[in-house]
């Protein structure tokens, strides 16, 4: 193996033809162990890097499926034993000198898109198209897991130059902001004095890295159940418990959420379901929503007052309830420090012409639970985004990347480890 061009792209398309959703990467975690103990890395997996307590929307339906893919697809039984139902990985490579410790993440789960049919998508003309209907790689996880991968080989290689630890987090369930919260309560990188993660594409095009993008929301998603009795709507209705209008009632309610005085706020009820029959009094109901908040201070007042009308309306109907929450991200600060690192390297590769060091995000990414659990501990983070052109935007069936950037990612990366540990 070789970090050049051609074994990124290989990478990339073996990646791309079997793309999973969040929870279910058997195959995928299993592939890039595979490459990992090839190149001589330590692996941590299951419960070594995930704290079941913040495990956050994970469908035991979609695990099983995942499991039974993946072993179908020839994912390694001593892989799967080590994972204990969870996927993602961390490698960690000790160099034996001391120093300090770099953490380096990378999301590694697909989207529910069904890849497009149209014969000159690169993917179908190359024969690498997904294998897995309904689902496909369309945010480009599989450069990230490509650009992850190319870094460990290139630090296997030179580790003689460094001095410290690495630890490459290989992230499951990045969609719906899932994963990385049962990953940093695992505390597998509380030791981290540096942290780094990227996405590619969105605003930037090739030869533009985004060294320093701002404004990550917070968020919380959060389902709530009601559970009451059915009766007979005519003849006892005073019998049963009302699922249905307990829910109806928390909707409008949790929308009236007193707005915060300090930062944007914002609230979407986006699924209620309800009910069994006309006749029936509705004995279960399921409310699907989401809070964002300026900041994370911000956005928990939001999950709290949530929480709060959840119980107070499950009183007033006399009906049980449960919430669960099912995602979550944080806003993150880089550390100038290594914003002013990453564009230096940035710009050092020939192919990148321009660094953009104020782009507002204005979306969730859950790298930042990461960076904060890194920068709470007393380390520095930080997120840049790595353009490459695009045949069309993230999450659509026709999404494909600009693959020569997958070497520009590896080389701002091993670039980052040797000017932090050389
Ligand atoms: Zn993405």
């Amino acid at each position: 193996m070789n970090v050049d061009l051609s074994q990124l792209t290989e990478w990339r398309r073996e990646f791309h033809r079997f793309p999973e959703i969040g929870w279910s990467e058997f195959w995928t975690t299993s592939r890039i162990a595979d490459y990992l103990e090839q190149m001589g890395f330590e692996i941590l997996l299951g419960k070594q890097i995930i704290n079941e307590d913040f495990v956050r929307g994970r469908q035991s339906a979609v695990v099983e499926q995942g499991l039974a893919n993946a072993l179908a697809y020839g994912a390694k039984q001593k892989w799967l034993d080590k994972m204990d139902g969870y996927t993602g990985c961390v490698a960690v490579l000790d160099t034996g000198r001391a120093g300090k410790t770099v953490a380096l993440r990378f999301d590694i789960d697909c989207v529910n898109v069904s890849e497009t049919q149209n014969p000159q998508h690169i993917p179908n003309q190359l024969g690498f198209r997904s294998l897995n209907d309904g689902f496909m790689h369309a945010c480009g996880h599989d450069a990230h897991i490509t650009i992850g991968l190319g870094t460990a080989l290139w630090l296997s290689q030179n580790k003689d130059k460094l001095s410290g630890k690495v630890k490459i987090v290989f992230q499951p369930a990045e969609e719906g902001v899932r994963g990385a919260a049962a990953i940093a309560a695992s505390g597998v990188i509380d030791d981290a004095d540096y942290f780094a993660g990227s996405h590619i594409g969105f605003c930037a095009d090739s030869g533009t890295v985004i060294s320093n993008p701002k404004n990550f929301l917070s968020t919380t998603k959060i389902d709530i159940c009601y559970k009451g009795k059915p009766a007979h709507a005519g003849a006892a209705p005073h019998l049963g418990r009302n699922a249905l209008l307990a829910a109806a009632h928390a909707v409008t309610q949790l929308h009236g959420i007193a707005r915060h005085g300090e930062g944007m706020t914002r609230i979407n009820v986006g699924v209620l379901k309800a009910g069994e029959g006309r006749n029936v009094i509705p004995a279960g109901a399921q409310i699907q929503l989401e809070v964002r908040g300026e900041n994370k201070a911000i956005n928990q007042y939001m999950a709290d007052q949530v929480m709060q009308i959840a119980q107070g309306i499950a009183i007033g109907f006399d009906v049980d309830y449960e919430t669960e929450i099912m995602g979550e991200a944080v806003d993150m600060n880089n550390d100038p420090e290594l914003v002013k690192l990453v564009e230096e390297i940035a710009l050092a590769q020939p192919e990148v012409h321009s660094t953009n060091a104020d782009y507002a995000f204005n979306a969730s990414e859950d790298a930042t639970i990461l960076g904060r659990r890194v920068q709470e501990h007393g380390g520095k983070a930080v997120y840049f985004i790595l353009g490459a052109d695009r045949t069309a935007g993230h999450h659509e069936a026709e999404f494909d990347f600009d693959e020569k950037q997958l070497l520009t990612g590896v080389k701002i990366y091993t670039t980052l480890v040797q000017r932090l540990l050389g």
